[in-house]
């Protein structure tokens, strides 16, 4: 199934400004800013933000704890009438998650090439052998979102080699 983008520019950058605030939440407590909304008839059903250094556990970044809750709530690991958004392109893991979640849109923010699953670092929304291949649309706020995590590492004192970047795939 080939998927298209139910959104309004305008949408995009309505929840993407969401998940920029679950980002700032995460960034206030130390952690890596990165936040994520998961959007249901165009309404936020769960959020989430990256919590690796207060749980260390390092399954907690913010895709997974959203995917998590919307799980939750509507009782289904399927996710077929949702979508994603998210300040960082997903790393390997939250590809994963988002595949194995059915969810069929993924918008993200800034670029991720030291790790990011959607084009950057390798493509894991896009193996033919895989059975669902969701939208994906990055660049969505990417230099806010760039911004902020570089801002992050910046105040990290030699965390800051990492590049964020806010150029579209
Ligand atoms: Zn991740």
């Amino acid at each position: 199934m080939i998927y298209q983008s139910t959104f309004s520019e305008s949408e995009k950058i309505e929840f993407m400004s969401e998940a920029m605030k679950e980002a700032e939440n995460a960034a206030a407590l130390g952690e890596v800013p990165i936040g994520c909304v998961i959007v249901r008839d165009k309404t936020i059903i769960s959020r989430g933000y990256n919590l690796r250094e207060a749980t260390q556990d390092a399954t907690t970044h913010a895709e997974i704890t959203a995917i998590r809750s919307a799980n939750n709530q509507l009782k289904s690991f399927r996710l077929e009438e949702c979508a994603l958004f998210v300040t960082v392109e997903p790393c390997i893991m939250c590809a994963g998650g988002i595949l194995l979640s059915r969810i069929p849109e993924v918008y993200f923010g800034a670029s991720n090439n030291k790790g990011g699953a959607c084009g950057s670092v390798i493509d894991v929304m896009n193996i033919k052998e895989v059975n669902h291949a969701p939208y994906i649309e990055g660049g969505v706020l990417a230099e806010r979102s760039s911004d902020l995590m570089k801002a992050f590492f910046k105040n990290r004192r030699g965390a800051n080699k990492r590049n964020y970047s806010s150029e579209e795939k």
